[in-house]
């Protein structure tokens, strides 16, 4: 199996073969072709991630399906590496490769929104925003992230949770079909009556099975929510996460709530008595009758500080769009992550001593709560790992100079090292980092296996191999 850790050829070999996969490309190609010396090639070869920088060979920038359809054939019998991206948002790098082929559907952001049926159409290469822009337009949502610079298509490949997946399930969970590329240039639907194995893996499986070039969603009536937003002093951080463990468990589906431990920034917003202090910030979602929502929020203002305490109702479009700052892209990102079925007071104390040496304000141990709409879907409905374990935990760390690589890798591995014994098996996979392939067995638990026949099935030579990988019997 080619993989970037493991590249199979040297450089004159690679730069062999992409002039081969270029001359082949050209003139049956109707969108753009990049190499280094293009002016557009700097701006088209870089992804989020700061922390990963690779050189690609050749990024083939597909104007439709059609071109797709071409890279892949073309790319699949000359043996060329090859990197599929969407939004470039994968934590990993995935969308990238050093010397071989991008396959890249930038252009490829069309989309439409039919309110009766309360479906869209959007395109392989759609980011969140484009898709919450156009479905708000009809007052319908699409259930997706909450950054809406990230890419649709590794979003609802690897799941998709955000805000409302309590309410209405997993990005996943509300795609109706897919229009597939295959491995050997075919276009393929999968839905309920359709390539029912192949609809299965594409709910969770991530990129292994092809190039999505078309979605269908599933949308729902929704135009705005109640945010509440607070900060809860480092003294009462350990009840407020035992007051958020106990009110979770039986929460409505209405309620989201996410806290995130960290040093709270300078910012005017922030209490001048919590700026540079440790924190929990607690991000509450209402999607029904906003006076339903008091209870709740009260339970978790009784811990914060009172001049942190901010509730509003705010357009869906607003909520989807308020952390993107936050994670801007070009910044050095590292994360790991895991389950927990109970948060145990022991996994309460670890969680305070990782804040107490938390290396940056930026770095967070983001905490959230699934269940749910997600949690009522049967486990071997979809090809999703692990939907009933409610606490899932991100160690997210987030800087600026790479000096700092060390320090911020060092305290997310040894954090990890020291929850690990009290998690449950399982990740996310659209939280993983580049160096956990070994993990990837681990996320999909019982439905491996199926994931492995689906995976020979259509693509025997692993040709979809730069993501977390499920490799074929034949590879
Ligand atoms: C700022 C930020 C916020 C995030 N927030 C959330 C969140 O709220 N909820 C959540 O669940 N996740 C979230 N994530 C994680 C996110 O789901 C993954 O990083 C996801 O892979 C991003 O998708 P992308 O299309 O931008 O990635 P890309 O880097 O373009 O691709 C990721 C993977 O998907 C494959 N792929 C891309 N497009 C296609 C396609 N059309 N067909 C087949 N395979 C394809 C790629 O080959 C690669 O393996 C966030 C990530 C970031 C960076």
């Amino acid at each position: 199996m080619p993989s970037q850790s493991n590249p199979p050829q040297d450089g004159r070999e690679q730069a062999r073969v992409c002039r081969e996969t270029y001359s082949a490309l050209c003139g049956r190609f109707n969108g753009d072709l990049l190499r280094a010396s293009d002016p557009e090639y700097e701006g088209a070869r870089t992804i989020w991630n700061g922390m990963v920088a690779r050189r690609p060979g050749l990024i083939a920038r597909c104007a439709d399906v059609s071109d797709v359809q071409t890279a892949v054939r073309v790319a699949n019998d000359i043996g060329i590496l090859t990197a599929v991206r969407c939004g470039g948002h994968s934590l990993a790098g995935f969308s990238s490769c050093d010397g071989g082929l991008v396959v890249d559907l930038s252009k490829m952001r069309d989309g439409s929104v039919d309110p009766d049926a309360r479906r869209a159409r959007v395109a392989g290469g759609c980011l969140l925003g484009s898709i919450d822009r156009a479905t708000q337009r009809a007052g319908l949502v699409f259930p997706s992230g909450v950054v809406s610079h990230t890419g649709a298509s590794g979003l609802i490949l690897g799941g998709g949770t955000g805000w409302l997946t309590r309410r209405f399930g997993l990005s996943c969970d509300n795609v109706a079909a897919f229009t597939l590329v295959t491995a050997d240039g075919s276009v393929v639907r999968a839905d309920p009556k359709q390539n029912t194995d192949l609809f299965w893996a594409l709910r969770g499986g991530g990129g292994n099975f092809g190039v999505v070039a078309e979605f269908e969603l599933k949308l729902h009536p929704l135009k705005s929510v109640v945010l509440a937003e607070s900060l809860t002093p480092e003294a009462n951080i350990r009840t407020l996460l035992e007051c958020w463990r106990e009110s979770m468990a039986d929460a409505p589906l209405d309620l989201k709530w996410n806290v995130d431990l960290r040093l709270a920034s300078h910012k005017m917003n922030v209490p001048a008595q919590l700026r540079g202090r440790l924190v929990a910030g607690s991000s509450l979602i209402w999607t029904g009758a906003p006076e339903a929502a008091q209870p709740y929020f009260q339970r978790a203002f009784s811990l914060c500080h009172p001049d942190s305490v901010r509730t509003r109702t705010v357009s869906y479009l607003n909520l989807q769009t308020m952390a993107d700052s936050d994670f801007p892209h070009g910044r050095r990102y590292y994360t790991k992550s895991g389950y927990f079925s109970y948060l145990d007071d022991a996994t309460i104390d670890r969680f305070l001593e990782a804040l107490a040496t938390v290396p940056s304000p930026e770095t967070q141990i983001e905490l959230a709560y699934l269940g749910g709409a997600a949690g009522e879907i049967a486990a071997d409905e979809t090809a999703f790992g692990d939907r009933s374990a409610p606490f899932i935990i991100n160690l997210l760390a987030n800087w600026a100079d790479s000096s700092a690589d060390a320090l911020h890798i060092s305290w997310v591995r040894s954090v990890f090292g020291k929850l690990r014994p009290a998690m449950k098996p399982g990740v996310y996979v659209n939280f993983m980092s580049g160096d956990e392939q070994d993990r990837v067995p681990e996320a999909y638990q019982q439905r491996w296996e199926r994931m492995v026949e689906v995976k020979t099935h259509y693509d025997p030579g692993n040709f979809f191999c730069l993501n977390q990988n499920v490799q074929s019997k034949k590879s």
